[in-house]
């Protein structure tokens, strides 16, 4: 039964409203995001799908598919991070979404009831949260009729996880599912939200592009992502500037030699030069040489090893691995210690590097990773 017909089916009643929002895969540009840098990500088949109804006494009713837990009910005026739906529980997400929505002054008091099922795997990296939350924000927009954009949705997004779940994340994941279209690699710059769709279309070029899911789950609440932070934030100040963006790629040498912390300065090669390697992707992309990107995601992924240390023994084995077996590039994608890792490889070697990947996975002892194909798809839309 799709969404719709399970919305009927519990709440008894028809919703007025499907919307989906995808999950994403970064292409480049890893950790570059809190820093107002530039990221390059394309949104996943794989979406999160929301049949909604509006109502009118100011009850939110919350269901996910997906977990074995029973309608949350809340109500939107009571909303804070702090309540017993703030900081914890999926239902935190889609909740966030209303409360932050209320904050920002939209008038969504009337409450709704939303059932939702989604296909992106979670904690894998490929951002269910985000497509939780813009798939919410988008329902919500749209039955609210609140006029907003889809980047404005994705701030409200990024602000629900931020401050409503607790999980201090950019807003990549959120401009991605909100803003992706098929066939293209989205442009960000994360400081003033301005997106290019970027031509990626991998089967005209005979390419693929495989997403390996490690199945490693990745915690970013245990203090890794924010040392990141911090360190970023400490290598800004040292150099002098508002956020690293502002250190251009031919001023890395002499920012280095300025840094006394050797932590700190790892961290600052990595994210310049992420920036950096961001520009030679869109412009590899942009001259039509596909292939080309290859060597740039395998030194991104030496970076976020080496400098920035945030990858894992399943991820480098994949990165490793698929190289050795005739891919012409691959990296770890998303905020590591687990995930997932994308892999540039000719449509005719794909299954071939695929059985080197999950060969080495069995004989290192590793637990099967799960191989699919990130088909540059749509970014959040209506449905129905
Ligand atoms: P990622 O975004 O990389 O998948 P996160 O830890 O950020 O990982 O988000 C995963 C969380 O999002 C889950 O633990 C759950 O709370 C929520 N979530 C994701 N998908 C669903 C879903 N289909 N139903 C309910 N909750 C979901
Ligand atoms: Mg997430």
């Amino acid at each position: 039964m799709d969404v719709a017909g399970q919305f009927a089916e519990l709440y008894g009643y028809e919703a007025d409203g499907v919307f989906s929002a995808p999950g994403r895969v970064n292409l480049i540009g890893e950790y570059t995001d809190f820093n107002e840098g530039f990221v390059l990500p394309l949104a996943l088949p794989h979406t999160a799908v929301a049949a909604v109804a509006r109502r009118s006494d100011g009850v939110l009713r919350l269901h996910s598919a997906d977990i074995d837990a029973p309608v949350a009910e809340l109500r939107v005026d009571e909303l804070t991070p702090l309540s017993p739906y703030g900081q914890g529980g999926w239902a935190a997400y889609p909740a966030g979404v209303a409360w932050a929505l209320r904050e920002a002054g939209h008038d969504v008091t009337g409450g709704a009831d939303v059932h939702l099922a989604s296909t992106v795997p979670t904690g894998a990296g490929l951002s269910s949260s985000a497509a939780l939350e813009v798939v919410m924000a988008l329902a919500l927009n749209d039955l609210y009729e609140l006029g907003l954009t889809h980047p404005e949705l994705a701030v409200i997004a990024q602000r629900a996880e931020n401050d409503f779940v607790g999980v201090p994340c950019g807003v990549m994941d959120q401009m991605a599912s909100a803003c992706a279209t098929e066939g293209h690699a989205l442009h960000l710059d994360c400081r003033d939200l301005s997106i290019r769709q970027v031509p990626f279309d991998l089967a005209a070029q005979g390419l693929r592009l495989l997403v390996v899911d490690t199945r490693v789950k990745h915690a970013l609440g245990d203090g890794a992502y924010a040392e990141r932070r911090s360190g970023c934030e400490a290598g800004a100040r040292a150099l002098g500037v508002s956020h690293l963006r502002d250190v251009p790629y031919t001023e890395l040498p002499d920012a280095l030699e300025k840094l006394t912390d050797d932590t700190v300065r790892d961290y600052v090669r990595h994210v310049v030069s992420d920036d950096h390697r961001v520009e030679r992707v869109i412009d590899l992309l942009d001259a039509g040489d596909v292939r080309g990107i290859g060597p740039v995601l395998t030194e991104g992924h030496a970076s976020l090893r080496d400098d920035l240390r945030i990858s894992c023994p399943e991820l480098d084995l994949v990165v490793s691995t698929a190289n050795a077996a005739g891919a012409l590039g691959a990296r770890m994608t998303g905020g590591g210690f687990g995930g997932s890792a994308v892999v540039l490889v000719e449509e005719v070697d794909a299954d071939a590097v695929t059985k080197a990947v999950v060969e080495a996975f069995a004989s290192a002892g590793h637990t099967p990773p799960r191989v699919f194909p990130a088909v540059p798809s749509a970014g959040a839309r209506r449905v129905a």
